[in-house]
């Protein structure tokens, strides 16, 4: 039993000055009960709480830090770049050269625009599509989450659903009109969605492999039929790469799947840990954007040199090192494996979801293909699971709706620990 006595000390202070304590909602324990963990420090794949306590880190500030904490090559660009100045608001030539590297990286994309987090660019690319196709309405769908601006705030998976707040107060009914709402891995509801509303969707945005309620993959042919309705009804597909790009393939989900997006997103992996994100497409849709074009969109800290540093030296490591996503994908279906085995041989009903380094534990019968399936998994079970797993100091994401993350930075060793954590865990499910 870890002791976590400093970490509920310091919540309690933090409540008294920020709302719920934390300054992002899932950092809550608010779906598994108790009290959140501060850190003091992490390095590679553990986490060092104010306790002294070390925790496996299956969440990685949930994405971003694929090589795990602290990665040195991008440490030290932060801090060179530190000593030159932390903001200018003036062109910098990183700012060329990180964007010339996404651009090699990524299929099917000429110009990318960088901003300071995954929601501005998924709101950023929805603008720029209602400004490109001259229509108003967007297609989304339930348990896809991208970020929290207004237009996104239905139905919109983990945080939102945790909290019981599908919809958001303080979204206008106008806004939320314009966001038809579809399901996921379901073509005909799209293909009727497009039928009843003819010449007015402006854009589809998914992710193309959902984490927002667990790992949900595509079924075959789903990305791929989105892709035509979106062709013959003259709408934009946006692929919300922000989890997925540059984590399951250098190129992301449209590398792993060969379906090409109008207009891709980025966050997480893109900042090297730092708040960035990023919108990208074919030269004619980007040049829609001021100053070339009509659609406006900026930012005081845009293409800051600090996160520009830290996710330049993040892009060029992953492009140097062809074997990275082999790596990881091999590293989860190690996991998978053994948490599989862990759980059957205590015949603890569960299924899980996986692709590349996403991986989803779900105590559900069926298959988890959709929001409802997703929500269908024993969320008591959940909660004994989760803890059950701090104490063997393995921290995965506080709510069943997450995906895990698996590091470059994990060996083997740490896995065989998870396993054996589950397998002393798996009796208490029963
Ligand atoms: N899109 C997806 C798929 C995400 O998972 C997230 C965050 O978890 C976002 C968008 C929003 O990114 P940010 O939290 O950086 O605003």
């Amino acid at each position: 039993m870890m002791n976590y006595k400093r970490s509920s000390a310091l919540f309690v202070e933090a409540q008294k000055v920020i709302p719920g304590g934390v300054n992002s909602p899932v950092r809550a324990f608010k779906a598994v009960g108790g009290d959140p963990i501060f850190v003091k420090e992490a390095k590679g794949a553990y986490l060092y709480d104010e306790d002294g306590n070390r925790l496996i880190d299956y969440i990685n500030s949930w994405g971003p830090m694929i090589l795990g904490h602290a990665y040195q090559p991008v440490v030290d660009a932060v801090v060179a770049k530190a000593q030159k100045g932390t903001s200018f608001g003036m062109p910098t030539e990183i700012e060329t050269k990180i964007a010339e590297l996404a651009v090699k990286m990524v299929p099917g994309i000429d110009k990318i625009r960088f901003v300071n987090s995954g929601t501005e660019a998924c709101m950023s690319a929805v603008r720029l599509a209602r400004g490109f196709t001259g229509r108003d309405k967007i297609i989304k769908f339930a348990g896809c989450y991208h970020g929290h601006s207004d237009s996104f705030l239905i139905q919109a998976g983990s945080g939102a659903v945790t909290f019981g707040s599908p919809n958001s107060p303080g979204v206008t009914q106008g806004t939320a009109k314009d966001t038809l709402l579809a399901e996921y891995n379901n073509l005909e509801h799209v293909k009727e969605i497009f039928e009843n509303n003819k010449n007015e969707i402006a854009t589809l945005i998914i992710e193309p492999v959902a984490g927002n309620m667990g790992c949900i993959p595509p079924v075959p042919g789903f990305l791929e039929g989105l892709r035509e309705l979106c062709t013959e009804h003259g709408a934009l597909l946006i692929f919300d790469e922000v989890m997925t790009g540059f984590r399951l393939a250098a190129g992301g989900a449209q590398e792993l799947t060969g379906v090409r997006a109008d207009i891709v997103t980025f966050g997480k992996v893109i900042g090297g840990g730092l708040p960035v994100g990023a919108f990208a497409a074919r030269e004619e849709i980007m040049n829609y954007l001021a100053p070339v074009g009509p659609v406006y969109q900026a930012g005081t800290l845009s293409g800051n040199p600090l996160a520009m540093a830290a996710g330049l030296a993040m892009l060029e490591a992953l492009d140097a090192d062809k074997e990275i996503f082999t790596r990881l994908s091999e590293k989860t279906e190690y996991l998978h494996r053994g948490i599989k085995e862990a759980l059957d041989a205590h015949h603890i009903t569960h299924t899980i979801n996986r692709l590349g380094s996403m991986i989803s534990v779900h105590f559900a019968a069926e298959p988890v293909v959709d929001f409802k399936s997703a929500s269908n998994g024993a969320n008591d079970t959940f909660k004994k699971f989760f803890h059950g797993l701090l104490d063997e100091g393995i921290y995965i994401a506080p709510s069943a709706y997450e995906t895990w993350f698996i590091t470059d930075a994990l060996t083997y060793q740490d896995l065989d620990d998870t396993i054996t954590a589950v397998a002393k865990v798996a009796p208490q499910l029963i």
